[in-house]
């Protein structure tokens, strides 16, 4: 079984200092905010800025985080509508040369986090109040407050990715 959550960063996050302790409803709300958040992390940047030890550049973690929330606001939608609740597991680095995420604009990045933060609250919100669990290929059961609290894991962690870059 694949380690996920608070047992492979530990809690709180090691890295990013994350507390999983927030409830369900303080992860909506952080999301909600990640936007705002995110436009004053790389306020003035070109977003092309890179750091030694990573791969990825700034707005490349911006586009990071987008498509892990489209991601699991798709499944909550589709496991909420249809029952269909198995779902694989997701290579992201896959996903970044697919869609050339070092090429990215900034600019249109953030646009697509604006949209992608909407539509995952409105998603995740509904999937809290049905109690919506999906059945991950490697992980096991996935409640919705689970996938509430491990994207915004992602999302804080990944700020903090950004901020090492932008301070490097
Ligand atoms: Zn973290």
């Amino acid at each position: 079984m694949e380690l996920w959550g608070a047992r492979f960063y530990g809690d709180p996050c090691r890295e990013c200092g994350f507390d999983w302790s927030l409830s369900p409803g303080d992860a909506v709300a952080l999301v909600r905010d990640v936007p705002a958040r995110y436009g004053r992390l790389v306020e003035g940047r070109r977003g092309d800025e890179r750091h030694p030890d990573l791969a990825w550049n700034v707005a490349a973690y911006v586009s990071h985080v987008t498509d892990n929330l489209r991601n699991w606001a798709e499944r909550l939608v589709g496991a909420r509508l249809t029952d269909v609740r198995a779902v694989p597991g997701y290579d992201p680095d896959l996903l970044a040369r697919a869609r050339g995420y070092n090429e990215i604009s900034l600019a249109g990045a953030l646009w697509s986090l604006r949209g992608a933060a909407e539509a995952w609250a409105e998603s995740v919100s509904l999937a809290l109040e049905d109690g919506t669990v999906l059945e991950h290929a490697g992980r096991g059961p996935q409640r919705a407050e689970d996938v509430a609290r491990n994207n915004a894991h992602d999302a804080v962690h990944h700020a903090w990715d950004i901020q090492r870059i932008l301070s490097c």
